[in-house]
């Protein structure tokens, strides 16, 4: 969980991250982030300011004008739960709820990478895969049910690997954190990983997906094949697309695209390999260069900007 206090003009003045246990159920998460939230309120009075709305992002489907956590893939025990309701009453200060990859994609679009890119796809890859849209320079909510941009789970791979959200070769099945140790612990139970620092790691029941990264920098055959496999998942589901909406810049964030030495040369080879419409050199994959502040600087202009 990650709070932070931004002023009007979207700079960050203090940054905190605090984990949850997901076994504790929704209201100790929500108390949880009570107390953050007040302790950053009480912390803005100390310098001279008064908070004026909350902005929070959240993966999974959210339905944004009751304030509800629809479903969560990071905290599956929270199934329609008011959390906007339950931090404005705890905080009594307005509250808006949006995905966290619609945050990142507000974050990015005003203070990173994407400023002055009116049309572009947002990609997040951490512990999954998360999407948004930004068309005409505003974030696309399409017929606003709770879900949009999803990215990470449009297939790449038919009857490919089970993703957590029920379907088979999902992007997310091979481009996110999750998949990365998946991918480690399905080559040693078939024999294909036997010997080597990443069966050594998958040995020692340490196994990280940043973990996978470092043995793929120590050229380990296995971890680099399963950064080609993310690459090539990327650049397909990328080139699909910018098929169907005619655009042609896609913008990359999230834990895991530190790895992106790892897999941007396999990425851009499979965009150009599947897409007929847009020649490779009309087409822009861009890294993130605000890391976690995106989603943070995001949410606080959501806030500020509330109708
Ligand atoms: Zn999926």
């Amino acid at each position: 969980m990650r709070t932070a206090l931004v002023d009007h003009t979207g700079r960050i003045l203090r940054k905190r991250k605090t984990t949850t246990a997901i076994s504790e159920g929704p209201d100790r998460t929500s108390e949880r982030l009570i107390a953050e939230c007040r302790s950053l309120i009480d912390e803005a009075r100390l310098m001279g300011g008064e908070i004026q709305a909350i902005g929070l992002g959240v993966a999974g489907k959210i339905n944004r004008s009751q304030g509800l956590v629809v479903f969560s893939p990071n905290l599956p025990s929270m199934r329609n739960y008011p959390l906007a309701g339950k931090l404005e009453e705890g905080v009594g200060i307005p509250v808006v709820i949006e995905n966290d990859a619609n945050v990142f994609g507000v974050g990015e679009h005003i203070a990173g990478t994407a400023r002055g890119i009116e049309n572009w796809i947002g990609i997040t890859l951490g512990t999954g895969v998360g999407g948004c849209l930004i068309l005409r320079n505003e974030i696309w909510i399409g017929d606003d049910l709770g879900f949009v941009g999803e990215i990470g789970h449009t297939i790449v791979q038919p009857e490919g690997r089970l993703c957590l959200c029920g379907s088979s070769g999902c992007l997310e099945a091979y481009a996110s954190g999750w998949a990365l140790v998946a991918g480690v612990k399905e080559a040693a139970a078939s024999g294909d990983l036997s010997s080597g620092p990443l069966y050594d790691l998958w040995e020692s029941g340490k196994l990280t997906a940043e973990g996978v990264y470092r043995c793929a920098k120590e050229n380990d055959s296995e971890a680099l094949q399963l950064f080609h496999r993310m690459g090539w998942a990327l650049g397909l589901a990328i080139a699909n697309q910018f098929t169907v909406l005619g655009i042609r810049h896609a913008i990359l964030g999230g834990g895991v695209s530190a790895g992106w030495d790892c897999f941007i040369h396999p990425l851009k080879e499979s965009l150009a390999r599947h897409s007929s419409m847009l020649s490779a050199d009309d087409m822009v994959v861009l890294k993130s260069t605000l890391g976690d502040e995106a989603a943070l600087i995001g949410a606080a202009f959501l806030a500020i900007n509330r109708e």
